[in-house]
């Protein structure tokens, strides 16, 4: 079938990035998406309200409680996790297939349960960590990005607390220091 890892081009490569809350790294993916258009960049479902400025299909795939249900029940998600206390998020498991079988590599923005959960179902999987150059600079761009209330910002650092500490875990680190250079690093380290 089109989900067995050894019937795939050896160009194609599925990549899990995940990082704290506030690292950049939907701008590194929105960068490697403009520079490396043959790479496949998944859209996750999610039951969170849209931010200003997101598009519902390009940013998330924005659904109800009882759809992301449904979701689960038929198993169309590859993973899928309860982020920041909150709300759920998850990774449509057709569409990445079809990405693989057509050769592009993929990437998938987890948070750490979603790539702790890929861990075990897709081994191969390339397991890339983001990381702030310092906890002070996380602090920083979580405060200029302004689109958290308070008490969700504190929630947010809770979670980026455990996630700094599984850094372990993952195959790589990459710190983002400038956007240009952690977009280089993940194109070098993937051979892209
Ligand atoms: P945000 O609400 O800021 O868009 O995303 C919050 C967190 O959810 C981010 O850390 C992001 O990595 C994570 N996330 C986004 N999509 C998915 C997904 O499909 N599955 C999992 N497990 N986490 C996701």
């Amino acid at each position: 079938s089109a989900a067995d890892p050894s019937r795939l081009p050896n160009t194609a490569h599925l990549i899990v990035l995940s990082g704290p809350t506030a690292v950049g790294k939907g701008t590194v993916v929105n960068r490697l998406r403009r520079d490396h258009p043959d790479v496949w960049v998944s859209v996750s479902v999610t039951t969170r309200p849209p931010r200003p400025g997101e598009v519902d299909g390009v940013h998330y795939l924005f659904v109800d409680a009882a759809e992301f249900d449904r979701l689960i029940a038929d198993g169309e998600l590859l993973e899928w996790a309860v982020v920041h206390g909150v709300h759920r998020y998850g990774t449509p498991r057709q569409p990445v297939l079809d990405a693989l079988a057509a050769g592009r590599s993929a990437i998938l923005e987890l948070d750490l349960q979603g790539a702790r959960q890929v861990r075990q179902t897709w081994p191969e999987a390339h397991f890339v960590f983001l990381a702030p150059p310092t906890w002070e600079e996380l602090l920083h761009r979580q405060a200029i990005r302004n689109t958290e209330d308070p008490a969700e910002r504190e929630r947010r650092l809770q979670t980026a607390r455990q996630e700094m500490a599984a850094q372990d875990e993952f195959d790589q680190t990459i710190v983002n220091t400038e956007v240009g250079q952690a977009v280089a690093d993940l194109v070098g380290l993937l051979g892209l």
